[in-house]
C-alpha cells in the first residue's frame, strides 16, 4: 500500500510529462483534487533533467530543445519558469567531414567544389523559387536530373544510415515520410536546427519547471507509484482507486496496450539504450549535438554544456544514443511511436476499447495518443483536452 492521504480525488492523472503535468495543473486550477501518479523515482517524464556529479546540467532522457510557433503555448509556460533564448545547431560526421545538419549550402560547401555549389544554387533556386525549405523526398522526385542526383546524394549521406539505426529498419523508405520531413533540406545560409519563431530552454532546467507547476494545492503527487499496483479497470466500466470504485476524470498518459494487457498484441514502440560518459577534458565536439549518419552504431552524441549553459573546464558529460527495439524490458522506456498504417490501426483497435469500456477515461500525450508529438504540441493538446474535460464536467 502507498501513502498518500486517502482523500478520494476528482481527477487521477497518471504521467508527469508535459501531458500529465498541465492536465493536472489546469483541472486544480479549477478546483478539482488532483491525484497524480508517476511510476518513476522523479517528476518530469522524458523531459527530467539534473545536475550531474560535475556540475553539468543533464536531460537524463536524451537531449529536449522547446520550439514552437504556437505562442499561447510558449505563453503558458513563461508563467511557471524563467525561459532563455537558444538556437540549437547541429552536425553531421559525414564521411569524416562536420557538416551543418539540416543539409544546407554551409553543407554543400563542405563537399562539393565552389563550381558545383553554384551549379546547385541555380538550380534549386530556379525550381524551388520562393521557397527556404524543401524535404529530401521532394529532390529525389524532382524531374530536374541536377536536382534528383543532390536528392540522393543527401538522401545516402545525411538520411539512410541514420534512419536505419533510428528505426530499425533496412531502408529509409519503410519510415513513414513524416519522419524524414522533420528535417529539411535549407534553400540557404540557415543552420540552426529548428526554424520556428520562438526557441529557447529553461534558464534553470525543464525539472524546475515541472515542480512549479505540479506545486499547487490541490494536487497530491506520488512517485515511485505504478499506476496498476493503485488503480483497477474492471469490465463493467468500474475504474477503482484501491478497493472504491472512482467515478472522476482519470487521465492516462502511458501505454494504452498495457491498460488491456496487450490483448490485440504489442504496439510497437523504439526505445534507446542511453550511455552518458564523463571527460576530463574542457570539450568534446564542436556543437552540442553531432549527428553520425554514416558511420557509428549510435546515431548522435550530445555534449550537454553546449546545450545547457554551463562553463565548467576541465570536464565535459556527453551521451551517445544507441536505438533499439523496445521490449518491455525491465529499465527499458518507450521513446517513440513508430508511425505507420499498421500500428495506427492497432492503436485505434486500443484506444476504442478503452474509450468505450470506460467513459470517465482520457488518453493524452506522445505514448497514449501514439503521436510522434514534440514538447510544444504535447502542452497544446493538454491544455485543448482540460478545456474539453471541464466543459463536459459544466465548469
Ligand atoms: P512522457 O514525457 O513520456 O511522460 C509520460 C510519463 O508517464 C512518464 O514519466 C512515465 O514514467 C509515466 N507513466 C507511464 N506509465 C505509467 C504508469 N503505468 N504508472 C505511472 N506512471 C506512468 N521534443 C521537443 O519538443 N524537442 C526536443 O528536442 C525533443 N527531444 C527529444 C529527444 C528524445 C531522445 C526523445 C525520446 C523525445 C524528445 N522530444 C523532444 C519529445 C518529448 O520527449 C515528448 O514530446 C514528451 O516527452 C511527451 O510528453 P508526455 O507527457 O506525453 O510523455
Ligand atoms: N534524420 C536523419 N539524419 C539526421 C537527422 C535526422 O536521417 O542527421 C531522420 C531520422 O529518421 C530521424 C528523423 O529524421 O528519426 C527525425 O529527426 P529528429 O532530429 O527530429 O529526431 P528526434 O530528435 O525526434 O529523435
Amino acid at each position: 500500500m502507498h501513502s498518500w492521504s486517502k482523500i478520494m480525488p476528482d481527477a487521477i492523472v497518471v504521467g508527469t510529462g508535459f501531458a500529465g503535468t498541465v492536465v493536472a495543473r489546469e483541472l486544480a486550477e479549477a478546483g478539482k483534487r488532483v491525484l497524480v501518479l508517476e511510476k518513476r523515482d522523479h517528476i518530469g517524464g522524458n523531459m527530467y533533467d539534473k545536475q550531474d556529479e560535475n556540475g553539468i546540467l543533464i536531460h537524463q532522457y536524451g537531449p529536449h530543445i522547446f520550439h514552437t510557433n504556437n505562442e499561447e503555448v510558449a505563453e503558458y509556460l513563461a508563467k511557471f519558469g524563467e525561459w532563455k533564448p537558444y538556437q540549437h545547431r547541429v552536425k553531421g560526421m559525414i564521411k569524416g567531414i562536420e557538416v551543418p545538419i539540416p543539409f544546407n549550402f554551409y553543407s554543400m560547401e563542405n563537399l562539393f567544389s565552389t563550381q558545383e555549389c553554384k551549379i546547385l544554387q541555380t538550380y534549386l533556386q530556379e525550381n524551388f523559387a520562393n521557397r527556404q525549405r524543401v524535404s529530401v523526398w521532394e529532390l529525389m522526385e524532382s524531374e530536374e536530373k541536377v536536382i534528383k542526383t543532390l536528392g540522393h546524394y543527401v538522401y545516402a549521406n545525411v538520411f539512410e544510415g541514420y534512419t536505419s539505426k533510428q528505426w530499425g529498419v533496412s531502408k529509409a523508405d519503410k519510415v513513414d515520410r513524416s519522419v524524414l520531413e522533420r528535417v529539411p533540406v535549407v534553400l540557404g545560409y540557415d543552420n540552426r536546427y529548428f526554424h520556428d519563431k520562438i526557441q529557447q530552454m529553461p534558464a534553470h532546467g525543464y525539472t524546475t519547471i515541472f515542480e512549479n507547476m505540479l506545486n499547487h494545492k490541490n494536487i497530491e503527487c506520488l512517485l515511485n507509484v505504478d499506476m496498476k499496483d493503485m488503480v483497477t479497470f474492471e469490465y463493467d466500466g468500474t475504474i477503482r482507486l484501491e478497493d472504491e470504485a472512482f467515478h472522476g476524470v482519470f487521465v492516462y498518459t502511458g501505454m494504452p496496450d498495457r491498460l488491456l494487457q496487450n490483448c490485440y498484441g504489442n504496439l510497437p514502440y523504439r526505445s534507446l539504450d542511453l550511455q552518458f560518459e564523463t571527460l576530463q577534458q574542457d570539450s568534446f565536439q564542436s556543437v552540442s549535438v553531432m549527428n553520425y549518419p554514416t558511420s557509428e552504431v549510435f546515431t548522435r552524441i550530445t555534449e550537454f554544456k553546449k546545450l545547457t549553459g554551463q562553463q565548467k573546464t576541465g570536464v565535459t558529460t556527453i551521451l551517445r544514443e544507441y536505438p533499439e527495439a523496445f521490449e518491455g524490458r525491465e529499465g527499458q522506456e518507450a521513446y517513440y511511436p513508430i508511425e505507420n498504417e499498421t500500428n495506427r490501426a492497432l492503436y485505434e483497435k486500443y484506444k476504442t476499447t478503452l474509450t468505450s469500456c470506460w467513459s470517465n477515461l482520457y488518453l493524452c500525450g506522445r505514448l497514449a495518443e501514439y503521436k510522434y508529438y514534440n514538447m510544444d504540441a504535447v502542452v497544446a493538446r493538454a491544455l485543448e483536452l482540460s478545456k474539453e474535460i471541464l466543459e463536459k464536467e459544466g465548469k
